[in-house]
């Protein structure tokens, strides 16, 4: 397939940067980034770390703000509970969420990826940062690698991957603690491992995996691992604004030599700067490529060199193929609006059910397989299961109030049912009807749900006993009779 780069020279394309001919890890060594862009980032990263570090410990109303507790299948978002029964709640919110996603990558390219994903952040602001403070820059870092191993490097190695370590120890517990609430978290850390064995396998499981990402597999998760990288091609567009190189003002681009006075006849002085600092090495001057993850180190990069030079800034920078090409501005076009359209509907839709979302679900179904029953008193009965969902954070005394038709509500352990907070509770109760008020094979049933004075839900169901006949009846009554006075 042709590129849409018009300087692009195919060849790149079936090569990876970090990855050799006979398919062999290339480490990349990223020049120390700095400007702008490198500083609005770092602001942002402290910021969303901060939020993350935190966040296990914030607490709505007595309840965490956020907890993703997969094992138990109980999710609280914003103090809200979310049970498996909001299964549609949760598929909706995810399916607005990659369409988001898609759009805004559509507009945006992957700047996702170099400002929000944890994985860069943690990499780029964490990880990144320790190994520039231990192994200097990345001229020292190549050195260090290739030297023999003497007493400076194993200290560095040493050093370097036992903070390394704890870091993702860290993180392993910053993630458990969304996962199983602070609270349990502090159980294993007061009472010691081995009363929770399985919560600490569980931590370091976490920081084996987190080290092994951070440490070693690196940029290699952007590249070949997310899947949300591996789409790129099918999101971006000429319209799609990314970090680009401006192929028209920079080219043909040549050294500056020594003494002209004049820059080249493009603006690219062909430093390479840019792709020094690229973390997942590549050259962004090929065009855009699933390996950018738009972390704009090469524009901070490429901004200096353009000081120096005397040039106007952006040679690379956030920009269209037809920003660059036509100078066109980012507009909307019938794409972008189609998935703005449906992301509306789904959010409005999303909305909808959160707003009107039931905090205590009933499900109460006739007993299978079991025939009405005649009673001494003549009364006919039904048993009926019922069961409710309660997802608030109290416990809820139950009644249930008969509606139509006339009868009675009797429990089958006779106590009043009382569901406990963010809990499952069951009953069983027999519906008794006067014989005489049933005229019909299956009576529609209406019973009011009611906890603490408000009406939370109304049930229909149906009601099976034989259908009343006078006739049949006096016959019986006389049939008693003769009986007695034989
Ligand atoms: S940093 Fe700028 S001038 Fe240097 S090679 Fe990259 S695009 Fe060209
Ligand atoms: S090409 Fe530029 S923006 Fe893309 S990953 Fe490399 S340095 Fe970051």
């Amino acid at each position: 397939m042709k590129s849409a780069h018009p300087l692009a020279d195919e060849h790149f394309r079936d090569e990876l940067s970090n990855v050799d001919k006979e398919g062999k890890r290339l480490w990349i060594f990223p020049k120390k980034p700095k400007g702008r862009f490198y500083n609005y980032r770092t602001w942002l990263s402290w910021f969303f770390m901060a939020m993350m570090f935190v966040g296990p410990f914030l607490k709505f109303k007595g309840h965490p703000l956020l907890l993703l507790n997969v094992l138990e299948r109980k999710f609280i978002i914003l103090g809200m509970v979310f049970w498996p029964q909001d299964l549609n709640l949760f598929a909706l919110l995810m399916l607005s969420f990659v369409l988001f996603i898609v759009l805004f990558t559509v507009l945006f390219g992957r700047v996702w990826c170099g400002w929000a994903c944890p994985q860069t952040i943690f990499l780029e602001m964490l990880f990144r940062k320790v190994e520039y403070l231990i192994d200097g820059d990345y001229q020292q870092q190549k050195r260090l690698m290739d030297q023999e191993w003497n007493t400076e490097k194993i200290f560095k190695r040493a050093f370097k991957h036992i903070i390394f370590f704890l870091l993702s120890f860290l993180i392993a517990n910053t993630f458990l603690g969304y996962i199983i609430g602070i609270e349990e978290l502090k159980l294993l850390v007061v009472d010691g491992p081995m009363d929770h064995l399985g919560k600490f396998a569980s931590l370091l499981i976490f920081t084996s995996v987190f080290y092994m990402v951070f440490a070693h597999l690196r940029e290699l998760v952007c590249v070949f691992i997310c899947p949300y990288g591996r789409l790129q091609g099918l999101m971006l567009d000429k319209n799609s604004m990314v970090v680009a190189y401006d192929h028209v003002r920079g080219e043909p681009r040549g050294k500056l030599k020594k003494g002209e006075e004049e820059a080249p006849r493009g603006s690219c002085i062909d430093c390479k700067l840019c792709v020094s600092v690229c973390p997942t090495g590549i050259d962004i001057r090929n065009g855009t490529q699933l390996e950018c993850i738009n972390c704009t180190a090469c524009i901070d990069a490429c901004d200096e060199v353009m000081e120096k030079i005397e040039q106007p800034k952006g040679l690379v920078r956030f920009a269209s193929v037809n920003n660059i090409i036509e100078g066109k501005k980012i507009g909307l076009n019938f794409r972008n609006g189609a998935y703005g359209v449906v992301l509306a509907a789904l959010f409005g839709v999303f909305l909808y059910l959160l707003i009107t979302r039931k905090l205590v679900e009933t499900t109460m179904l006739r007993t299978p397989g079991m025939l009405y029953q005649t009673q001494e008193n003549g009364k006919i009965s039904n048993l009926y299961s019922i069961e409710f969902v309660n997802k608030t954070f109290d416990k809820l005394p139950i009644q249930l109030k008969l509606i139509e038709p006339k009868g009675e509500i009797k429990f089958i352990d006779g106590k009043d049912i009382v569901v406990d907070k963010e809990s499952v509770g069951e009953s069983s109760f027999f519906l008794l009807l006067d014989g005489a008020s049933i005229t019909k094979i299956s009576t529609p049933v209406t019973i009011e749900v009611w906890s603490n004075g408000a009406l939370i839900e109304e049930m229909k169901s149906k009601f099976n006993g034989p259908v009343y006949s006078k006739e049949k009846e006096e016959l019986k009554e006389k049939e008693k009779g003769e009986k007695h006075e034989d």
